[in-house]
């Protein structure tokens, strides 16, 4: 990784290999783009076939430019490109953004072509960013640096976007200019080849004016690499992101979109991973950044509500509280003071109605209340600018406020804003952030809060457990993968669990009846039967298992008709039978550069009904495995509830680690599930568990 991207995102000088006259070409619009958006130095068109293009002298080729060029576009086509390149290298190009399509996006051909010119590029140490992609802005006005063939202008400011999609990206650029928020940087990546993403977050981490970071990612090309720099950068700064591709045919559009591989759920574990704030909606994301690039980080959950109206307070107060936040009441003195200030009609309480008359000095008194009052972490205001209002001194009033004080400010600002131009004005220059709606108000103002939780949140430890045997574990695997066998026999995998000391029922494996009766009379009544064969994958579904049997008769009459009914052939399970307690599952996934995804639920309906599980990215620490079983929504049975006692969450916890473990010092394992595990007073243990490499 290297992060010094400055060639790129700071350049001097601009060339343009493939500069065209066409003004309806990628060509043209980028000499536009600059020239329009005024970048500071020369702009070199490269084209053997003309002399001007746009007003500006161009070249037959970069060799011909006279003086130094940082950065060059290429849009030639692809077979060109490589070319290119390496005229770029004899020239000293430092960094290229290659805005052509047609390389690895199309296969085998397009991917040699690409390597092609990589390999180029790494010759004369010039980094890349694309194919396939829009380029960067920097709105620095040292730089004014529109490489980039998209439409927006945006006026500096603080939030920076990467995107690898240049059509999500420009949306969202096109969004904050709407709503008269400026930005800092801007790149659409493309195909990546080169310049990472995790290099550009790591980039925009460094950069003083950026303030909050903005992701839209399909994939990753080292995901463990970009959880380490993003989760360096959170804890400056907050980096929101898209969730893309969460459902199945979401995955499969982004696969065939950038030929990139997007999990459904990976990403999102690694921006949980990486303590970065999701989103599934684009224009959510938009709103909190938007607050979270103008605002202090609340300390805490707790809001105090400023309002002119009524309807939007009750609004706001819906979406706050839905969304975990607290409105506690004013303190005995504040309500006091504020009796004193505020209008006869005046509400005075939390949500505090300053009622449509007020003016500037009700809401001056109001703020500075409401700011002093310890137990408000943030506050949130309802302002509607009532004709027969001085609003513009209201908003001088918020404006003053926010920036004497140290608490964010969200502002559901409902208004004409043509007519209204001057308010606007002033609380945009108050860097106030102010939404149309209650509730988006609430949800930007809650993204504070969590991005405050995330920052906040304890890292935890990943304990290595000491106890465990290793060897034992490496040799029952060697053995089932040099017999080309994917499936684990149950001797197999209950070996496995207790080597890495993970609690299970006592059992025993047979073949035949006889043996059946021994084992249960070994284990002690009662006990259970499986029938345990290879291709049996959900034994209760095909009668493979019959629970408290209750003595040697009875086990050999169910040993029998499993062998009737199965094959004769198959071995037994004969495992303890563990009376009624709550059934757990833990399960472990491996995904290509990411490690095991942990699973953790509630057992029976509550997996397959209810789909109540929650997910994390190995190692596990012990805060990520209290996340996980505080965060399914079945976790009041866990806790205990009503007079029932919870399970032992220490020794849960410490299963989880224990799988979480296994999965890091074996990565073959592809996928471990125990389902289900049962918790019997203070005890856990499996019941029954699967393995496949
Ligand atoms: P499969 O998942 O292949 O159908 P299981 O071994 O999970 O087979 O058994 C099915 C169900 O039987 C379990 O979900 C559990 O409810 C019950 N069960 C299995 N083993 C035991 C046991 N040792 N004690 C009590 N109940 C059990
Ligand atoms: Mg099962």
């Amino acid at each position: 990784m290297n992060d010094n991207l400055d060639a790129l995102f700071k350049p001097k000088s601009v060339a343009l290999i493939g500069a065209s006259v066409k003004e309806l070409s990628i060509g043209n619009v980028i000499i536009k783009n600059l020239l329009h958006y005024q970048f500071r130095g020369p702009v070199y068109p490269i084209n053997p076939k003309v002399d001007e293009i746009r007003g500006l002298k161009a070249y037959p080729s970069i060799q011909d430019v006279p003086g130094e060029v940082d950065l060059a576009h290429i849009v030639i086509p692809p077979p060109f490109v490589p070319e290119e390149v390496e005229n770029c290298g004899k020239k000293g190009v430092k960094a290229i953004i290659v805005n052509t399509a047609g390389f690895k996006e199309m296969g085998a051909k397009g991917q040699a072509l690409e390597n092609d010119f990589l390999a180029r590029a790494r010759k004369y140490g010039i980094r890349v960013v694309g194919p396939n992609c829009q380029g960067i802005i920097n709105s620095d006005p040292a730089f004014n640096a529109y490489c980039n063939f998209t439409f927006t202008y945006p006026n500096p400011g603080h939030i920076s976007v990467v995107a690898q999609s240049g059509g999500v990206g420009a949306v969202i650029m096109q969004a904050f200019y709407d709503m008269g928020i400026g930005q800092r940087m801007y790149a659409s990546n493309g195909n990546g080849s080169d310049v990472s993403i995790t290099e550009i977050i790591s980039y925009y981490g460094k950069d003083e004016e950026t303030r909050a970071i903005v992701l839209y990612a399909e994939s990753l090309e080292n995901p463990q690499e970009f959880i380490a720099i993003a989760k360096q950068v959170t804890a400056r700064k907050p980096i929101l992101a898209i969730t893309a591709g969460r459902t199945d045919k979401g995955a499969e559009a982004s696969r065939s979109h950038i030929g990139g591989l997007a999990g459904n759920i990976s990403m999102e574990l690694i921006y949980q991973k990486a303590g970065i704030l999701t989103f599934s909606s684009q224009e959510d994301l938009c709103h909190a950044a938007v607050a979270l690039s103008s605002q202090p980080i609340p300390r805490g959950n707790k809001v105090g509500i400023i309002t002119n109206t009524g309807g939007p307070s009750v609004i706001a107060i819906d979406e706050l509280v839905s969304c975990g936040l607290e409105i506690p009441p004013l303190s005995k003195k504040a309500a006091k003071t504020l009796k004193g200030t505020m209008l006869e009609s005046a509400s005075v309480r939390n949500p505090l109605d300053v009622v449509a008359t007020a003016g500037p000095g009700h809401f001056r008194s109001a703020l500075e209340v409401m700011m002093k009052e310890p137990q408000f972490d943030s506050i949130y205001i309802n302002f509607v600018t009532p004709p027969f209002v001085d609003c513009e001194n209201v908003a001088r009033e918020i404006a003053a406020a926010a920036k004497a004080g140290n608490k964010p400010i969200v502002c559901n600002y409902m208004t004409d804003k043509q007519k209204w131009g001057g308010t606007s004005e002033i609380l945009k220059q108050g860097e106030i952030p102010c939404f149309d709606f209650a509730e988006t108000a609430a949800r930007a103002l809650h993204a504070l809060v969590r991005y405050n939780q995330i920052r906040s949140a304890k890292v935890g430890s990943v304990k290595k457990f000491k106890d465990v045997n290793r060897a034992a574990v490496r040799s029952i695997l060697h053995y089932a993968l040099s017999h080309e066998r994917e499936v684990l026999t149950a001797t197999e995998v209950y070996g496995i669990l207790e080597a890495y000391r993970i609690p299970v029922a006592p059992w025993k494996v047979v073949s035949g009846v006889q043996e059946v009766v021994s084992a249960a009379t070994e284990i002690g009544f009662p006990v259970v039967i499986k029938a345990d064969s290879e291709s049996i994958i959900h034994k209760s579904d095909v009668g493979g298992v019959a629970v408290n049997i209750q003595d040697a008769q009875e086990a050999a009459a169910v040993a029998e008709t499993m062998k009737r009914n199965l094959g004769g052939d198959i071995k037994f399970f004969v495992q303890q039978f563990i009376p009624k307690g709550r059934e757990l599952i833990i399960g472990a996934k491996a995904v290509k550069g990411v490690g095991h995804i942990i699973m953790f639920g509630l057992g029976g309906i509550f997996t397959e009904v209810l789909k109540d599980v929650a997910f994390t990215i190995s190692p596990v620490s012990d805060t990520e495995a209290i996340r996980m079983i505080n965060s399914v929504k079945a976790a009041p049975l866990i806790n205990g509830y009503r007079g029932e006692k919870g399970i032992n969450r220490a020794k849960t916890i410490e299963i989880i680690r224990r799988i979480s473990m296994l999965g890091t010092d074996f990565p073959m394992i592809r996928e471990l599930d125990l389902n289900p595990l049962f918790a019997t007073g203070n005890e856990i243990c499996v019941v029954d568990a699967r393995i496949i490499l």
